[in-house]
């Protein structure tokens, strides 16, 4: 019987790889001009990681994939990357020798979720965290770390759209006011917006089935609650994105998925053809409380993560070509069976020297060779027959000129390298 991948997953094929290679290659790259190190965590955690008892997100309460192992332990796949990496942060003593953290990840998550377009059950991001500031710089320069790495990939129709929560004050404020809007029309609102009013209310603000309710349209929004220290804080973002060219909008509705974020929180969203309401490339925000929570000490922590399904379709939608062709350098054919062992020396030569080499393995008949070897798309073709094993040499043939060459073992190594120059 055959068996098909799992609901909502998807292969990336060796003819695709490459692509995932050259986007981390490049994710590398950036985070490295912010001095971010890379951390990798388990994907999955104790549950108690993601299911704390103030996050009420939909993504952590309905979404997450919930296990039991034979040791009787809860577990759950990670459905996101900051808690597990605040976990690590906590439980090896990061601060300890570091006032402030900054680490990047590239791993998969999982969630539960309608699979449709650009939605996944299993997908990939890429995240930054930087723990242990509470500088607004800081928060300026993860956005601008977010915008830099858009637009280095060559993305144009792309925006970044901030917006500030306040601090917990200022949270509390906008949080009572919201319930206060939907207590009268509690029962117009779906079972779990009725279940969000006192629980908490924001969620509301992102709910899939009640986002045109004339009420939620038109529900405060953060900043008319804002504590002047709050403000001040936000102001100062804003500065320093603007003196650093960072070009952003200001989005008052957006108040992001998690229940962690105080103060700034941001998106980066794709205005490509063919998107849709899938557009969002990536998005974050500070956290003020999540180390705590996780039984660190008092520190805070901002971050962002990106979907790189989204970014990789992004850049195929605009035609980006983000990657360098990986070509073959030399495909061998063997005129005769008696001739393979000595191409398979002259091939392992050429590796020894850095050159990517291979050559038939099904015992295919000279033309089929030729025509497999054509399709490699390989720079050029070694060809062994009678003549050149007797003489120890090969005859090299450049596919795109067509021009064929007889060289020793020996000029054949000079001749790539001079070619290559
Ligand atoms: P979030 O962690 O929900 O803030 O999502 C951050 C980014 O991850 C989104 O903007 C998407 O690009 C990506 N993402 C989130 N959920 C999915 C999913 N189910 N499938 C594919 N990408 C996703």
């Amino acid at each position: 019987m055959a068996v098909n991948k799992a609901k909502g997953t998807y292969d990336v094929l060796p003819s695709e790889s490459f692509k995932w290679q050259a986007l981390e290659h490049k994710i590398r790259e950036i985070t490295a001009q912010f001095n971010y190190l890379e951390i990798r965590t388990p994907i999955f955690e104790y549950s108690e990681v993601f299911h704390r008892q103030n996050e009420l997100s939909d993504m952590v309460t309905k979404e997450t994939y919930n296990f039991k192992d034979k040791g009787d332990r809860n577990l759950t796949l990670r459905p996101e990357g900051t808690a597990g990496v605040i976990r690590s942060f906590v439980e090896n003593k990061l601060y300890v020798n570091d006032p402030l953290s900054k680490m990047y990840y590239i791993g998969p998550n999982f969630r539960y979720e309608r699979p449709q377009k650009g939605r996944f059950r299993q997908f990939v991001q890429f995240g930054v965290e930087a723990v242990g500031s509470n500088d607004p710089m800081l928060d300026a320069e993860v956005i601008e770390l977010a915008y830099h790495f858009i637009q280095s990939l060559g993305l144009k129709g792309v925006s970044v759209r901030i917006n500030t929560l306040g601090d917990q004050a200022s949270r509390k404020m906008f949080q009572d006011a919201l319930k206060a809007h939907f207590e009268p029309v509690k029962h117009e609102l779906c079972a779990d917006c009725q279940n969000r009013i006192d629980k908490n209310p924001l969620r509301i603000l992102d709910c899939k089935v009640d986002h045109r309710h004339e009420k939620v349209v038109n529900a405060p929004t953060p900043v008319m609650y804002l504590t002047e220290a709050s403000k001040n804080y936000f102001d100062a973002v804003k500065r320093y994105l603007d003196q650093n060219d960072v070009k952003y909008v200001l989005a008052d509705r957006l108040v992001r998925g998690l229940d962690y974020y105080e103060h700034t929180v941001f998106e980066i969203e794709a205005e490509i053809e063919g998107f849709g309401a899938q557009n969002v490339l990536g998005g974050g925000g500070r956290y003020q409380n999540l180390v705590k929570e996780l039984g660190g000490p008092d520190l805070p922590g901002i971050g962002f993560a990106f979907g790189m399904e989204r970014l990789l379709d992004a850049l195929t939608q605009e035609n980006i070509v983000f990657y360098e062709e990986q070509r073959l350098d030399v495909f061998g054919i063997a005129i005769d069976e008696t001739h393979r062992s000595y191409l398979s020396q002259t091939l392992s030569l050429l590796r020894k020297e850095g050159y990517r080499a291979t050559m038939d393995f099904n015992g295919k008949n000279f033309k089929t060779q030729l025509k497999n070897g054509l399709k490699t798309n390989a720079r050029y073709l070694i060809i062994i027959g009678e003549d050149e094993y007797a003489t120890n040499s090969v005859s090299l043939k450049d596919t795109t000129t067509q021009e064929q060459v007889k060289l020793s073992k020996d000029e054949l190594i000079n001749y790539l390298k001079e070619m290559r120059r």
